[in-house]
């Protein structure tokens, strides 16, 4: 075999590797969107700049700066209102009021997200902590931290700002 053919050979091999790739990965995807039952919606992507039109000073604190609202001052961290929570930056549908409880922690606090795999979580270490940040999944705004001391059976509490989320009241329970 000359230089230029092995040269061809290699390129589509390469070539087949990458194709055969692509429709597992593809495949793949496909699976994981049927075991959850629901497709994502698109991800928000905003500049910060786009993101302080839209959003109040106190919102864009804790949403895009990952700020912390003082606790017992928030407007739902005492509501007992019923209804769906949505993200206060992207309306994405994150909590509902069944899931609420009253923690004492002087913030809304949730036992669980909406639905499994609702929320979106990852470490945070920051001010000489380990905790769990939890985050729209939508527009990856900051919405709280998910701590390990809550009601039984689950034993989670969502710790979650209220500059962050909008209750909105349940269409049926309007009527
Ligand atoms: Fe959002």
């Amino acid at each position: 075999m000359g230089e230029p053919m092995k040269k061809k050979t290699i390129m589509i091999w390469a070539f087949s590797f990458l194709a055969a790739g692509a429709f597992f990965s593809s495949e793949a995807k496909d699976k994981a969107k049927n075991k959850k039952g629901a497709v994502m919606q698109e991800k928000v992507v905003k500049s910060d700049a786009e993101w302080k039109k839209t959003l109040t000073p106190e919102q864009y604190a804790v949403l895009r700066q990952k700020g912390t609202e003082q606790a017992f001052t928030g407007k739902y961290w005492n509501s007992h209102d019923k209804g769906t929570y949505v993200c206060a930056a992207c309306g994405y549908k994150l909590f509902v009021s069944d899931d609420k409880f009253d923690s004492g922690c002087g913030w809304p606090s949730f036992s669980k997200p909406i639905s499994e795999g609702g929320v979106a979580t990852q470490e945070d270490h920051s001010h000489f902590m380990n905790r769990t940040e939890v985050l729209c999944p939508r527009c990856g705004g900051h919405l709280g931290h998910v701590f390990e001391d809550g009601p039984k059976p689950g034993g989670l509490r969502y710790c979650i700002n209220s500059a962050s989320i909008e209750l909105k009241a349940d269409e049926a329970k309007k009527k």
